[in-house]
């Protein structure tokens, strides 16, 4: 993989920079150059990201993404996934919610199974032939300072240190964001107490196990577990026994012993990577904050339950490029508060309200112990399930349009 290392262009100033190239800094960086608007993204990495973390993309992102090519490569090797289900996987009992109900709502009826990684480096080649793109990989973030003209950011590169000036600055630089930490505001809310212990393995699951999804989250005697499928790999979320150190749960005993409670086989599962992961659900009061904004995990944390995410980042990139574009065509960049401020009314109560609260719901749903209240959840699902009105809601919903659609409404 061919990556810059030189050092961002010090010269310029007519640009917007970007802290962070996961998929949030990436796409809005794409969007930008694509109105015209030339861009410097730095990213403390020596490469192009191999996050292993979101693997599920929904309509709406594909939607968002298709204009620039993304979505075409995505479908290339990404898999469609028209169906989904919650399962007791003990007695098979299940739920399967089915997009072709909101196929009169969009182009891309299904989710995509498709690596966080993957989008990552089809972006990141888009913009690495892009002439208005500047991007430096081996590029850390240190400190900005703003005034009325613009922003000044340091940059450190090994033992060099140099200090760039552009118009805007994007923090788009994860949940432990530095971008956020110098702006000294709260990133509110709280960790969950449960670990979880995420596999990939090569084993075809859906080859042994009757009607799975390739997006199935169960429950199992013991606790709770996902499935999801991703091009030649299975991803395994396995619930974390409470009373063992993370060396244990991931001790390569106990990880078969957990698979083979889910699909009984002969021999060892091929195990190509496990980790262990706890998360948080957060959120920063306002995301805009004059010319440095925040947007994706730098201003909300939720649940990776329902795989939103990423996918709430790729919204808020796409809703905050459009607002630079109309300040930068407008050709009065210092007249900018207005449209950085309903980027951020329109986009924070969406993820508190739909994606935070959502995930919070599936992962809450999903980490339930108790038999009786996990076949009231499964029944009231099947209610929805039955009834196309409420089965076409609750897709709405879940599949992150009603949150787009109410953002809208916020003028
Ligand atoms: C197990 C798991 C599964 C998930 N599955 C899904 C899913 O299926 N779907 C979904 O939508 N979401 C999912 N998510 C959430 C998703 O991974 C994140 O929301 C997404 O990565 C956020 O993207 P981002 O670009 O905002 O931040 P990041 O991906 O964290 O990227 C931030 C970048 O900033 C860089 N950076 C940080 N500090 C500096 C600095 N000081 N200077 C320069 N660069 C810096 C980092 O190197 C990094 O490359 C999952 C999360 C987990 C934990």
């Amino acid at each position: 993989m061919k990556n810059k290392v030189t050092m961002p262009d010090q010269d310029k100033s007519d640009r917007v920079i970007i802290v962070g190239a996961g998929p949030v800094g990436l796409f809005a960086a794409v969007r930008l150059v694509n109105f015209g608007i030339p861009v410097t993204l730095i990213d403390k990495i020596p490469t192009v990201s191999n996050d292993m973390r979101a693997s599920t993309i929904h309509p709406p992102s594909l939607e968002m993404m298709a204009p620039y090519g993304i979505t075409k490569k995505i479908l290339e090797t990404g898999i469609k996934v028209p169906q989904w289900q919650i399962r007791n996987h003990t007695t098979g009992d299940k739920v399967v919610f089915d997009l072709n109900y909101i196929s009169d709502e969009t182009e891309y009826p299904y989710r995509v199974q498709f690596e966080q990684s993957k989008i990552c480096e089809i972006i990141n080649d888009l913009l690495e032939r892009h002439p208005l793109s500047d991007i430096c990989y081996g590029t850390e973030f240190i400190a900005f300072s703003q005034d009325k003209n613009g922003v000044s950011v340091k940059v450190r590169q090994g033992n060099q240190e140099n200090t760039i000036h552009g118009r805007f600055l994007i923090g788009a630089d994860g949940g432990s964001s530095a971008v956020r930490q110098q702006l000294g505001v709260e990133f509110k809310g709280s960790i969950y107490p449960e670990r979880t212990v995420l596999v990939t393995t090569t084993f075809p699951f859906d080859l042994h196990i009757d009607e799975l999804s390739s997006v199935s989250y169960c429950w199992s005697k013991n606790g709770n577990f996902s499935l999801l499928q991703l091009p030649d790999l299975w991803r395994a979320s396995l619930y974390f026994p409470e009373n063992m150190s993370p060396d244990e749960a991931l001790a390569e005993e106990h990880v078969q012993q957990q698979l083979k409670e889910i699909c009984p086989i002969d021999g060892p599962f091929e195990i190509l990577d496990k980790r262990v992961y706890r998360v948080h659900q957060r959120i920063v009061n306002q995301y805009n904050h004059d010319r440095v904004i925040l947007a994706g995990d730098a201003a909300h944390l939720n649940s990776p339950s329902g795989g939103m995410g990423m996918n709430g980042g790729l919204h808020d990139a796409h809703n905050l490029t459009e607002k630079l574009n109309i300040i930068w065509s407008q050709g009065n960049i210092d007249n900018h508060n207005k449209l950085l401020d309903l980027y951020s009314r329109q986009r924070k109560p969406i993820a508190e309200e739909q994606i935070i609260k959502q995930a919070d719901e599936n992962r809450k749903r999903m980490t339930e112990k108790n038999y009786q209240k996990r076949q009231k959840s499964l029944e009231a699902l099947q209610v929805i399930e039955k009834d196309p009105v409420m089965c076409k809601a609750f897709l709405m919903k879940s599949s992150m349009f009603e949150g787009l659609r109410k953002a809208e409404e916020i003028i």
